[in-house]
């Protein structure tokens, strides 16, 4: 630890622990100590640490070959994308190496198809790191330090149809929106406000991006969590957890946007490598042949439920939010780093969102029986009560 301050940049605020294995939905420390993980390395680890079939897709291609640049063809790429069109919708992908990545390519699908550059976004939202996505990114705080932002993004209140019309003008060529808010604390967008939201980019003739990157692959309780929605946007985003823990990105966007990319409109040296695109071709095909999609949907109302529960019996928690098994607790004072380091010290392994909400992205693969231990942990510490805020 002493070694990280000195030659890491400081900008992560780490919990007190250095994590050396993972098995399923089991992590270990340097000492041996056990831990559940309600985090999965957020969101990314899916299938749960170490997946055999995604270990071994993995081995087996780095033998082969790891990169060759897309100078070439290469065969996992192609075999990615046609699964992930056959999970979609009728269009094309590129690959990226992250979520920041994926919108970056989605922004510039936008500006190159609509010759047009504003993009409206919802305040709260989180886009990535990137300087676009950063602008993209609804959270001031995080944008003041690197002014001058770039241009072309307006923020516009989540879930509020009406801002959403008003934010629209001349310049707009796309409105780009999480279907749940991951980084800004779990918030769910109503099914009539994306219903909406497609109506009115129809009307105007704009494009409904959706930043998948968390929601995505399962997470939700279906493959994609617009499928809750009952619309299809013009493009997606997705990474996290699309190569079983590998970096991947990727944006997918319907046939005649895509069309917009002509060659030496985008490119990246590492996106789309055999050996990521063999290990999210692996970890897709877990996710479906072992129905983790549907098992999300019951986990998280078992969790959700459980979560409610708490809720019930103490003042601590003031609301659950979230599908599936991406959920959050809003909690009635800044309550949840003290929480997460209680339930860390218990072996339980969760995240502050926000100074006032915890937040649950277990593996899909959790069991029952680690939700039970995650509920009495939590309600352990909970009883115990905090004395001041944060
Ligand atoms: C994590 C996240 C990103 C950024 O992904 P990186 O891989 O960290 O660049 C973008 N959008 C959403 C919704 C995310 O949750």
């Amino acid at each position: 630890m002493d070694k990280e301050q000195k030659y890491i940049m400081q900008t992560y605020s780490r919990l007190p622990v250095v994590f050396v294995r993972g098995q399923g939905s089991r992590l270990w420390d340097e000492d041996g100590a056990e831990y559940i993980d309600f985090v999965s390395g957020l969101g990314v680890c899916s299938l749960g640490h170490a997946h055999p079939a995604v270990v071994e897709a993995a081995r087996n291609q780095m033998g082969r070959l790891i990169h060759a640049s897309n100078l070439y063809y290469t065969q996992p790429q192609i075999e990615l994308a046609e699964k992930l069109i056959n999970l979609t919708f009728e269009g094309k992908c590129f690959f990226a190496n992250s979520g920041a990545e994926a919108n970056e390519a989605a922004i510039k699908l936008a500006r190159k198809h609509s010759k047009n550059y504003e993009i409206v976004t919802a305040e709260n939202s989180f886009h990535g790191r990137t300087l676009a996505t950063l602008a993209a990114t609804g959270q001031r705080e995080k944008q003041k330090l690197f002014e001058p932002m770039p241009v072309g993004f307006k923020h516009v209140p989540f879930n509020k149809i009406d801002a959403l019309r008003s934010a629209i003008n001349e310049n707009t060529c796309a409105v780009m929106l999480e279907p749940i808010q991951g980084e800004g604390g779990v918030h769910v967008a109503t099914r009539e406000y994306l219903q909406n939201a497609r109506e009115l980019c129809d009307e105007k003739g704009l494009l409904l991006i959706l930043d998948e990157v968390q929601t995505g692959l399962g997470r939700t309780g279906k493959m994609f969590a617009y499928q809750h929605y009952g619309i299809e946007p013009d493009m997606i985003t997705l990474a996290k957890s699309l190569g079983g823990g590998l970096p991947i990105g990727a944006l997918i966007a319907r046939r005649k946007v895509a069309e917009s990319f002509e060659k030496g409109d985008h490119g990246t040296t590492f996106g789309g490598s055999p050996l990521v695109c063999s290990a999210a071709i692996a970890a897709l095909n877990v996710l479906e042949n072992d129905g983790l999609v549907e098992k999300a949907a019951i986990l998280g109302k078992y969790l959700t439920d459980g979560l409610e529960n708490l809720k019930a019996k103490n003042s601590v928690v003031k609301e659950i939010r979230g599908i599936g098994l991406m959920v959050g607790a809003a909690l009635n004072g800044d309550f949840a780093e003290e929480i997460q380091l209680q339930c860390l010290k218990k072996g339980i392994v969760v995240n502050k969102v926000t100074p006032n909400t915890l937040r649950f992205l277990p593996p899909l693969t959790i069991i029952q029986e680690e939700i039970d231990q995650l509920l009495e942990v939590l309600g352990e510490v909970i009883e115990k009560g905090f004395t001041d805020a944060g």
